[in-house]
Parts: structure tokens; sequence; C-alpha cells
């Protein structure tokens, strides 16, 4: 066994271990193995492994190494997205989970609209409030959404968050809960075409937290793929 698919496996059980806690059903957290900085190789390995969708933060990154793979691999964008490079990975993406403002959602529109595709996406939430984390505030999460949910081609699934670092994981629940309340109370407004049943939250430090506080959805790089 490689030490990609090792580490695979143990992050799986992992994830496993925190639903079985809080009883959940493990089908229900979707591990997105983030390959930022790591070869086309890395992520070989880990599809054979098993991992089929992977997070990257970087444009030309993501357009290189997705040319570079043939394998039916699902790419998520989790990082800071420029409006002008949403042109490049249009189609290319399952998911963009970094929305946090309406005019890159303009054009996350127009560019799937041209390939009359829809594109699922989350809206980044700053719960914390710190000023060096992307994310529209919580105040403002609602009329974003609202916003995002009158433009045409986009699907609104869900939050993202990402808190600040701390060394014990119990202090980033907090922020967790933050971020399915918030998803909870958006999700009683019942705008059409808004889901609010995915949560993207939790990463290498602090997943099984995030899963015990509602994570659909976990970005884990360093622990799959070792330090970058
Ligand atoms: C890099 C990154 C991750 C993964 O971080 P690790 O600590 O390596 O697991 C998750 N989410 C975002 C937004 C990232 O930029």
């Amino acid at each position: 066994m490689s030490v990609i698919a090792e580490h695979l496996a143990t992050v799986r059980h992992r994830i496993a271990a925190a639903c079985g806690r809080c009883g959940r059903d493990p089908r229900t957290v979707e591990l997105v193995a983030v390959s930022k900085t790591r070869p086309a190789e890395d992520v070989r390995e880990a599809f054979r492994a098993g991992q089929r969708i992977f997070g990257e933060n970087y444009v030309q990154e993501l357009v290189a190494k997705a040319a570079d793979l043939h394998e039916p691999v699902e790419w998520h964008v989790i990082g800071h997205l420029q409006s002008n490079k949403v042109r490049q990975i249009a189609g290319l993406t399952s998911l963009i989970h970094s929305v946090d403002r309406l005019s890159l959602a303009r054009e996350l529109s127009r560019q799937w609209g041209r390939l009359e595709k829809v594109c699922n996406l989350l809206v980044q939430v700053n719960v914390s409030g710190e000023a060096s984390k992307s994310g529209t505030t919580a105040a403002e999460a609602l009329a974003l959404v609202r916003e995002i949910a009158r433009l045409p081609h986009l699907r609104v699934q869900g939050l993202m968050t990402m808190p600040p670092f701390f060394d014990d994981p119990e202090e980033a629940r907090p922020y967790f809960r933050e971020l399915r309340l918030l998803a909870d109370r958006i999700r009683e407004e019942a705008i059409p075409g808004v889901a609010m049943e995915r949560l993207s939250m939790g990463m290498s430090g602090d997943f099984e937290v995030a899963v015990e506080e509602g994570a659909t959805l976990v970005r884990v790089g360093t622990a799959i793929f070792g330090e970058r």
C-alpha cells in the first residue's frame, strides 16, 4: 500500500469514527482531497486508492493538472477565485466552495451559461470575522444568497467556512456550529433554487470536530499528501 493510500484509509477511518460518535451515516460526509502544490502523480495515486474528489486553490495549477489526468476525477475549487480566471475553469469543476461576492457569481453564471451548464457553488462565510480571511460576513450571507439565487445557470448548494487556526481543534467547534445554524436559518427562507444541504468545513487539523458539527464536505490536504 502506498503512503497516500495508507493516509487516505486513516482519514476515512477517522471520519467514520467521528460519524459514529454523533450518530451520522459516514456516507453523508464527502472527502475532498486537497491536492494543491502536489503533482498529478499524487492525484493518480489517491485515485487508485479510491479517492474521487480533489480540491485545488489555484486556477493555473488546476487547469494543468486536469489536462494531465485522464482518470474521471471530480475537481472542486476551494480557494479565493478571481473573476478573470473563471473562464478557464468553466465546465471543468463540479463545485466551487469559495463564492464570496456577487460579481464573482455573475461571472460564474455567464461562463457556465455559455456552455449551457449549471455551476454548483457554496457561499463562503467568514464566521470569525478575521480580516485575513475571505468570505462574506454572517450578517450579509442571506442577502448574498438571495442575490445569487436570482442569477441563471447557478445552484447554491450550501455554505463553506475556514475558522481561525487553533492548536486545539475543539476551539474551532463554535465556528462550525455557527455555520450550520446559519445554513439552517437560510434554509428556512425557502429561497427558490437554493438547497443549503452541503456544509464544507474542516481541514487536516479539525475535520473530526467539523463532522461532529454537521460537515458534509471536509477538505483535507496535509493528512493525506503530507506537509506542503
Ligand atoms: C489548503 C486548504 C485546505 C487543506 O488544508 P490542510 O490543513 O492541508 O488539510 C482546506 N481548505 C482550504 C480552503 C485550503 O486552502
